[in-house]
């Protein structure tokens, strides 16, 4: 799960629990900082005292002249303007936005005017890359200190590590290679341009923007609320009536299903589903045999 999007949930657990992980250590550090200037509102000299005794109490091995530093400049970033914590609920999609994306007609080779055979995995990629700079935008308004700054992300930029983890998250199949069949494919619908080193400009953001300002009659209405931040390309699956795409049952979330009758996203959602059930049986069990005793008791 990519923390920065539940920020607020991700402090909240470090500030109670201690450290999540040894490599990130700085960072925590400030997230335990700027959760204790703006959600316990401490004031800088309380939040001083309190970061050197939750050190204390948290680090094992703690010595204040090794943490002397990084207690400080996290202490000064936790009050800085404009930092907070954020939780992103869920990231909204309008109809106009969708009607776009599954409107476009995305082709091998524009000569033959014939449809490519990636078309649709090509939807999903821009889809997802909607989704993130979306999110993106999200988190950048609600930080902003200017408030007339408005976020317009138009590019993506990654080495191989981020180019899988973007093909992961749009949920593409194994077998489709993200460079060769899909950012190609996108450059010659002129949909995306390569620029260097991994980055790309997203032409078809461009459009979007553009469709927004031009328009004064866009469908607004919300047809996907994206809360599952891991499984993005599913949602595209679902909204294009994939009928392998389910809401589990039990947790909510978005899964796709390995047979037929799955209804729940996993053995634990199942596990806990059918104890309840149980649980409610027996409880109506007593219910009724609690109202047979006081039948007896009151016949004469
Ligand atoms: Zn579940």
């Amino acid at each position: 799960m990519n923390y920065q999007y539940t920020e607020l949930d991700y402090a909240k657990n470090i500030y109670e629990n201690g450290f999540q992980s040894k490599q990130h250590e700085p960072t925590e550090l400030r997230l335990v900082a700027t959760y204790m200037r703006r959600v316990l509102d401490y004031k800088p000299k309380k939040l001083r005292e309190e970061m050197y005794r939750w050190c204390e109490d948290h680090i094992s091995g703690y010595k204040k002249e090794l943490y002397y530093k990084r207690i400080h400049s996290a202490i000064n970033k936790a009050c800085q303007k404009g930092s907070m914590l954020t939780n992103v609920e869920s990231i909204a999609f309008f109809k106009y936005e969708t009607d776009y994306i599954n409107g476009l007609y995305i082709m091998d080779n524009t000569d033959e005017q014939k449809e490519s055979e990636y078309s649709y995995e090509c939807k999903k990629l821009l889809f997802t890359l909607l989704f993130k700079m979306k999110i993106n935008k999200f988190i950048t308004e609600t930080k902003r200190t200017d408030s007339d700054f408005e976020y317009q992300g138009k590019y993506f930029k990654g080495g191989q590590k981020k180019y899988t983890e973007l093909k992961k998250l749009a949920k593409l199949p194994d077998k489709i290679r993200i460079h060769e069949d899909i950012i190609n494919t996108l450059w010659i619908n002129g949909l995306v341009t390569p620029m260097f080193n991994g980055l790309i400009k997203l032409n078809f953001m461009e459009k979007l923007y553009e469709i927004e300002n031009s328009h004064h009659d866009l469908d607004k209405t919300v047809v996907l609320q994206i809360k599952d931040y891991d499984r993005v390309g599913w949602y595209f699956d679902y909204y294009n009536q994939d009928e392998k795409i389910l809401f589990c049952k039990e947790c909510g979330k978005i899964f796709r299903k390995r047979s037929n009758r799955q209804e729940y996203c996993s053995n634990e959602c199942f596990e806990e589903r059918r104890r309840k059930y149980k649980a409610e049986k027996q409880r109506e069990y007593r219910q009724s045999s609690g109202r047979g005793q006081l039948k007896k008791s009151e016949s004469p």
